[in-house]
């Protein structure tokens, strides 16, 4: 797929700018465009939404954010790591997330996911879960099972 200036500047930046260091593209060597659209063609055929991943996710992260570590529901295990300073969002919109994790087990299913704050807000606003290979990859297909998120009827 062709992507834009706009799109290529802000993957540019993310392979070799300021913040390559993050590694949001991972061993990703597709085009930003093409990584967004066929993670978007995935959640279609699970009948998922950007916005449906992305309020599971902060449902959880809010129930462990007072104590840092909280079951829900009797099956999940929610942890939150606390961590100094702000990473901002590589699509250059000002906005900066905290650099806290939260992690889910699913003691059902023994079925483990961690993201970060980042992440909530990338999936989200810009359909972004990372490249393969990234630390910080979000697969929706793993995270939809053990998040246990159901189908948009
Ligand atoms: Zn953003």
């Amino acid at each position: 797929m062709k992507q834009g200036p706009d799109l290529r500047r802000i993957e540019d930046n993310m392979r070799t700018g300021t913040l390559a260091a993050h590694q949001f593209l991972g061993t990703d060597r597709r085009a930003l465009a093409d990584i967004i659209l066929q993670d978007q063609l995935l959640l279609e055929q699970l009948g998922l939404t950007n916005q449906a991943l992305a309020e599971r996710m902060r449902f959880f992260t809010d129930q462990a954010a007072e104590k840092g570590f909280k079951v829900v529901d009797k099956r999940f295990q929610v942890e939150r790591e606390e961590h100094k300073g702000t990473i901002p969002c590589p699509f250059a919109d000002n906005f900066n997330a905290a650099k806290s994790i939260t992690k889910v087990l699913n003691l059902q299913t023994g079925g483990e996911v961690i993201w970060s704050d980042l992440n909530i807000h990338l999936i989200e606003e810009h359909g972004f879960y990372e490249g393969y290979g990234s630390p910080f990859r979000v697969d929706p297909t793993a995270y939809a099972d053990v998040l246990e998120i159901k189908k948009d009827k």
